[in-house]
């Protein structure tokens, strides 16, 4: 079996799909890795650690495709690049293929079978191959990291000979996987930290990790441990309750989402222009339009003195421990069909009564009835 890593070709995209580690994992049970030339080098990683982990090294893309049982990719690959594969090619990745058009249409007419990460069901035995959930550990962390930065006061409390510094106070909107790592990582600077979300679990989840629970008297669990979009009515509460509220506050992370569609837009303008001059709101939610009314995607604007970035992609941004995850979760994933006797026999074992294979291939149809 044969597993093809070409360099990442995304705009700022700076991790990798395979690190050397799991490189040497799937070469110990008999797959041969070829990793493109300086494919690792963003990440840090660098020719030689994937040679010394008996990956072998292509010159170019193609090179690396050519005549790979399996392909691995953190970010889509362009869509002409994918007539490159043969039919039958497992395609392995967040590979949004309903993000573009001519990319889902070259999948299907390549007969690709893809397996985009973000398909996968969120169940207890999928949680190590989770790519959304460690990847947004990532991005929750740095973006408290940014918002202190960009924040004009300290977050801890301190007692100086200047006098007494009063710390921060810093709320982050939606406690999924970032929100919590939000959470945790603007404690640990020492703010005073509140989160609020519509699922009622997150409640107990925000405050072991020492923060406080917003209450805004809204709650809207939805399917599958997601939330639900809300009605005009609890929206309309959530945002009066909410807009008193952050007069206090001087930072905001925001992380809120609903799958498959647009951020809910939270914070308004008219609850910015209420805010303290000096004020923060670091929006998360950005790559999907940001749950800040004057969030502008990959942009840091100030309004009335209230500072307001909506960073891209920032999982990126931590590029060697995000791509040791990813890259720990993809070799989870592809294990349910690169084992040790596919290997020998030299034919992939996918199993289409694994539910983890059948609900994550895209297109649907690829899959036959268990
Ligand atoms: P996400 O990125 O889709 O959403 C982030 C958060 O925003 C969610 O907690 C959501 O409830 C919240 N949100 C949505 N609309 C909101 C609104 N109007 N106001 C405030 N908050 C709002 O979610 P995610 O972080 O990928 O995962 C969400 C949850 O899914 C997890 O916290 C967990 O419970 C569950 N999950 C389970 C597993 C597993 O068991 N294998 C793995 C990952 C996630």
């Amino acid at each position: 079996i044969t597993i093809g890593v070409a360099s990442e070709t995304a705009t700022g995209e700076r991790r990798v799909a395979v690190t050397p580690e799991t490189c040497k994992k799937l070469v110990a049970r008999g797959a041969r890795v070829r990793v493109q030339r300086g494919a690792g080098r963003a990440a840090s990683f660098d020719d030689q650690a994937y040679a010394d982990a008996g990956a072998e090294l292509a010159d170019d893309a193609a090179s690396a495709w050519n005549d790979a049982d399996v392909v691995l990719c953190v970010q889509p690959p362009a869509a002409q690049s994918l007539n490159a594969l043969r039919q039958g090619t497992v395609l392995v990745g967040l590979l949004a293929p309903q993000g573009d058009a001519a990319r889902g249409e070259a999948i299907a007419a390549r007969g690709l079978l893809a397996f985009p990460l973000e398909r996968l069901p969120r169940t207890t035995r999928a949680q190590a191959m989770d790519v959304l959930s460690s990847q947004a550990g990532m991005a929750g962390y740095k973006a408290v990291l940014i918002s202190a930065q960009l924040a004009p006061r300290f977050f801890p409390m301190l007692t100086t000979a200047a006098g007494t510094i009063r710390p921060s106070k810093v709320l982050i909107v939606g406690a999924g996987v970032a929100g919590l790592q939000a959470v945790a990582t603007a404690k640990r600077l020492g703010a005073q930290v509140e989160g609020f979300d519509v699922r009622p679990e997150t409640r107990e989840q925000i405050e072991s990790l020492g923060g406080k629970f917003l209450d805004l008297g809204v709650s809207a669990a939805g399917e599958g441990g997601y939330a639900r979009a809300l009605t005009d009515e609890e929206r309309a509460e959530q945002q009066r309750r909410l807009g008193e509220h952050l007069k206090g506050i001087d930072v905001i992370v925001c992380t809120a989402a609903v799958p498959g569609r647009p951020a809910p837009k939270i914070i308004t303008a008219a609850m910015v222009a209420g805010m303290k001059p000096g004020s923060v709101i670091v929006d998360l939610a950005a790559e999907t339009g940001g749950n800040c009314e004057l969030t502008r995607p990959g942009e840091t604007i100030e309004s009335n003195g209230v500072t307001v970035a909506g960073p891209l992609n920032l999982a990126s941004s931590g590029a060697v421990h995000a791509s040791e995850m990813y890259a720990r979760n993809v070799l989870n994933f592809v294990s349910l069909f690169v084992t040790e006797e596919a290997s020998r026999e030299g034919r992939l074992a996918i199993d289409w009564n694994d539910e983890l294979l059948a609900r994550t291939v895209w297109p649907e149809r690829a899959a036959p009835q268990a």
